[in-house]
């Protein structure tokens, strides 16, 4: 494993720089507390965001709901021209994206890029289909002929998020493009450990012609701005823990008010008999240790039929070992820091308890201090049992439990018998056998022969999790409808719902029983 120090950090390490930024949030101002936030790489105060009170909420929320009229009444092309206007800018100002992404989240590069990534093809996505999605339908009438049905989607009106420091680009922008395109107004709450980037964010959207009100930032504590949110906005939409997406929940339960959660996961990959055994190793390295680890779609447990178990290993652990993990800002570096201390407290709980209760470590199980505060091995265990704290517990970190199997069957229940239910994976050289074993594994997304890039990229189908994973979907249809109020309008023509003026109730029913009976014997009527 490679031991770089850390370079000086980027431009964003100045204080002026990140202070100019803090100015995006909504009603950032200098009579508020500030909250320092830290640079992973170092431990260093990177600076300071203002901490948004109960009453900025108010005020944020209040002129989102302004705002959105306006919004809303344009037409959906000219909402799509500045998203795809925003598409450039992302694109375009990169560099300067991904040096806030590094210097706040700690990870490495070509994790950042990946964020980058993500929203580009999200606007894409989202600016060719959101015409279709919020035009007006005709819908079958009551009574074909008399009765003209159409339905409408109506935006929510403000759209609340929280997202989490994991991926402070993708999680806080990704899921308020369709809310904006459906003519939603957004109020963020980025993650107080990494607001900065998503404040330059915002700042792009800005510059890409985004009505300021409509798109507004607060920043702060999650606890104490979560409650004013959910209270004022009209939806909410959530990204973190499952702990917490509990507590949302039942606020958001209380006021009866629509909401979305992607929460935790401990997601199982199943690696078959005739799999690939380099690609395989490949592709779940990216899977375990992006970010790593600290990632909700990432791989915690890998089940391995017994006649590649030998060999997958070997190779899965090499590949772990010779990852390059540095404090570096360069593509080259292969995994980077831990988010913070609480994080490197949680994963060597998880791995020292682990290890005192058995477990097999092949590489990794340390922390490294030498590199920087929060750094901690890539790390491949088995032996793993039940009574671990890691066996069924998410770790979110650069953590991989490795089991054998020799029963397919058996191997499906294992990676099923999980509270989550967010994303799988299965290897093999037989794709009818992988999607048919992918179909039967209990997670809302499922790759085959990939990690997570596949069905996450695949932005036209939907992402989220089933079981404690998570309420509702992001992505493709549902991704922007779940953002709007769809209404019904039906008009009535020439006859009445009922029995026509002069005909006996009695008649009526006998011949709509009759109208009935034939319909269902006669599709063609219908
Ligand atoms: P973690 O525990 O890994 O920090 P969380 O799920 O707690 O993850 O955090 C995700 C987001 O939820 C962050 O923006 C955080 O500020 C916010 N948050 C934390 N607690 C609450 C809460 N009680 N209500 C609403 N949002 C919260």
């Amino acid at each position: 494993m490679a031991t770089q120090k850390a370079t000086p950090q980027s431009q964003y390490t100045e204080t002026d720089r990140l202070a100019r930024l803090t100015g995006t949030a909504t009603l950032a101002s200098d009579d508020r507390e500030h909250i320092p936030v830290e640079a992973p790489f170092t431990g260093d105060v990177l600076g300071s965001i203002p901490a948004c009170t109960e009453a900025d909420v108010g005020t944020a929320v209040e002129r989102a709901d302004e705002a959105q009229e306006e919004w809303a009444e344009r037409p959906v092309s000219e909402r799509c021209e500045i998203v795809l206007e925003y598409h450039d800018r992302v694109l375009d100002r990169q560099e300067e994206l991904l040096d806030v992404l590094v210097a706040e989240s700690g990870k490495a590069r070509r994790h950042a890029f990946e964020e980058i990534l993500d929203v580009p093809m999200t606007c894409q996505y989202y600016a060719d289909n959101a015409p279709d999605y919020v035009a007006t339908r005709e819908r079958e009438g009551a009574l074909p002929g008399l009765t003209e049905t159409v339905e409408h989607q109506h935006p929510v009106g403000v759209v609340g998020l929280i997202s989490p420091w994991n991926y402070p680009l993708s999680l806080a922008v990704s899921d308020a493009i369709p809310a904006l395109l459906a003519g939603n107004a957004v109020v963020l709450k980025p993650a107080e450990e990494t607001p900065f980037t998503a404040l330059l964010a915002i700042e792009l959207f800005r510059e890409a012609g985004l009505p300021e009100d409509v798109f507004q930032v607060v920043t702060g504590s999650g606890p104490e701005l979560g409650t004013p949110l959910i209270d004022r906005a009209d939806y909410i939409g959530f990204t973190g823990s499952t702990a917490t997406g509990r507590i949302v929940a039942e606020q958001a339960g209380a006021n009866l008010m629509k909401c979305s959660m992607e929460l935790g996961g401990k997601n199982p990959a199943i690696v078959l008999d005739n799999a690939d055994v380099e690609r395989a190793a490949e592709g779940l390295i990216r899977g375990a240790f992006t970010n790593a680890g600290q990632l909700c779609i990432s791989f915690e447990r890998v089940y391995v039929h017994s006649d590649v178990h030998d060999a997958f290993l070997e190779e899965f652990v090499s590949r772990a070992r010779n990852l390059r993990v540095a404090a570096a800002d360069d593509y080259d570096v292969e995994m980077g820091s831990l988010m913070s201390a609480d994080q490197l407290e949680k994963v060597s709980a998880h791995v020292d308890d682990a290890i005192a209760k058995g477990a097999t470590v092949h590489t990794g199980g340390q922390a490294r201090p030498d590199l920087g505060p929060y750094f901690y091995e890539p790390t491949v265990l088995t032996g793993v049992t039940e009574e671990m704290e890691l066996a069924a517990e998410e770790t979110f970190g650069p953590v991989v439990s490795i089991y054998e199997f020799d029963d397919e069957e058996r191997a499906i229940e294992r990676a099923n018998d999980t509270d989550y239910g967010l994303n799988g994976s299965v290897w093999t050289e037989d794709s009818e056998r992988g999607r048919a074993i992918a179909k039967r594994i209990e997670a809302g997304t499922v790759n085959v022969n990939e990690a997570y890039a596949a069905a996450w990229a695949s932005l036209d189908a939907p992402m989220g999790g089933m079981k404690q994973s998570g309420i509702g979907r992001r992505h493709g249809k549902q991704g922007l409808r779940r953002y709007t109020e769809p209404q019904t309008v039906a008009e009535q023509r020439w006859l009445p719902m009922t029995a026509p003026p002069g005909v006996p109730m009695e008649w009526y029913a006998k011949g709509m029983t009759r109208a009935m009976g034939l319909l269902r014997r006669f599709p063609v009527l219908r």
